[in-house]
């Protein structure tokens, strides 16, 4: 009998043995296609021998040292090469071990940020429904999903949430895409004022979003007024890439598709791709700067930041992804995953929706394509669709509650970027599979 908590009590999960490349193969032999990496964390997929070789090195020669005492080579290194590649005026990189760890940290900063720069007053942060920023309590306040709030609600500190940029369910009939995203970033300016524009820290978005909505990019032109509107009200935009980035969307950060910048900028996942725990939080030489000329020291902190092997497991994979030109590839399986789901699912009753970018897709299922219409929650697509999908041997990332965290049922896609055309067949057939068994046809 198993004295590990499990997610599901209800069904217990396999024990995963092996992985080699793509695949995941658990104890009864049986071999899964990593079609999510988990929740979009195996980009390089399993078993990397220049990955494994770095954390073994790094093991060899320091396994740990207290950052309240030293920095260590691969946290340097790592930061030096972040930085080298960050977008913007984004100059300081400050590690976690992952991606709550590194959106509280970062909600924190913007508000000492203002604290030392003599704006006190400044106490809310915005973010926006239908999101996910992590599951401590101040990450998940900031999250808009409600089924995910509902049971912590009494003990969540009070954050505002307002539009997400969600094209295909919110955009008005007759309504170009551009008109719709100005429509949808007002949201967020007349919050501001509402708030009183001095009382605001901190505006908190994904640039696609993930887990909730199943890989929504918002549509040209809203990131950048949403940066007007931060930067007219002295409000700090702080991007969560903790899924998006690193890679998935084709570009190294998934901001740089948007062409704005943020004050403070959120990874994980990606940067470890399952080789160690790590994320990391980068901000401005501003932010830095300030923090720097006043108390010169930004109070937060955890045992295990900067932890000097899963900087090391970071620093590969980061120089795997840039130097084997994994980007190109992520660009065109993207593109050949993206055609593949058209062909097969685009005049299939119940996909209303196939969007993302790179290799970060998503399909919206609904039991009405005309009107868009979700499936009740009861019917329980979502869950259904995991386990069949999971039989047949695809590991992917269905969710409920896409419309309003109630309604509403996606399926994540999240390969490995060292994919191919063979897996993109692999991953749509058996999709197609799942889809078959759970879908009425
Ligand atoms: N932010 C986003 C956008 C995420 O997708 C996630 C996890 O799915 C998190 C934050 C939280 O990351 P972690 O589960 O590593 O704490």
């Amino acid at each position: 009998m198993s004295h590990v908590f499990p997610r599901q009590i209800k069904s217990p999960p396999p024990v995963a043995v092996t992985g080699q490349g793509c695949y995941l193969v658990d104890a009864a032999g049986k071999r899964y296609f990593d079609g999510s990496g988990g929740a979009a964390v195996s980009c390089l997929g399993h078993g990397d021998p220049e990955i494994v070789a770095a954390v073994q090195a790094q093991v060899e020669k320091l396994a740990f040292a207290h950052t309240g005492f030293f920095t260590s080579e691969p946290a340097e290194a790592l930061a030096d090469l972040l930085i080298s590649k960050a977008p913007g005026s984004l100059d300081w990189v400050y590690f976690v071990s992952g991606g709550s760890e590194a959106t509280e940290a970062a909600m924190k900063l913007a508000r000492q940020y203002h604290v030392e720069r003599g704006e006190p007053q400044r106490r809310h942060i915005i973010a926006r429904r239908q999101s996910y920023h992590g599951n401590t309590l101040g990450a998940l306040a900031a999250g808009g999903n409600q089924w995910r709030r509902a049971q912590f609600e009494p003990m969540l500190a009070d954050m505002r949430h307002v539009a997400a940029c969600y094209e295909y369910a919110e955009k008005r009939p007759g309504e170009s895409s551009y008109d719709y995203g100005q429509r949808a970033a007002q949201e967020l300016e007349d919050e501001i004022l509402a708030l009183g524009p001095d009382t605001v820290i901190a505006f908190m978005a994904e640039p696609v979003v993930g887990a909730t909505l199943g890989a929504v990019p918002a549509v040209e032109g809203y990131f950048k007024r949403i940066r007007e509107i931060c930067d007219t009200y002295g409000v700090l935009l702080i991007l969560d890439e903790v899924m998006c980035g690193m890679g998935r969307t084709g570009h190294l950060f998934a901001c740089e598709a948007e062409g704005v910048a943020p004050d403070i900028l959120c990874i994980a996942k990606g940067l470890g791709a399952g080789y160690q725990p790590i994320g990391a939080m980068l901000c401005t030489g501003e932010i830095y700067g300030t923090i720097a000329g006043g108390s010169g020291f930004f109070q937060h902190g955890h045992t295990y930041i900067g932890h000097p092997t899963a900087c090391a497991a970071g620093l590969a994979v980061v120089n795997a992804i840039l130097d084997r030109d994994l980007l190109s590839n992520v660009k065109t399986q993207g593109d050949a995953l993206a055609a593949a789901l058209s062909e097969r699912f685009g005049q299939h009753p119940h996909i209303g929706d196939i969007r993302g970018r790179g290799l970060f897709r998503g399909l919206e299922i609904v039991e009405d394509r005309e009107t868009k219409r979700p499936f009740d929650r009861k019917a329980g697509i979502a869950p259904k669709l995991k386990k069949a999908a999971f039989e047949a041997g695809l590991i992917c990332y269905p969710m409920q509650g896409t419309r309003d965290g109630q309604s509403g049922d996606h399926v994540l896609l999240a390969p490995p970027f060292i994919i191919g055309p063979e897996h993109v067949d692999e991953i749509t057939g058996k999709l197609a599979t799942a889809l078959a068994q759970v879908l009425p046809s």
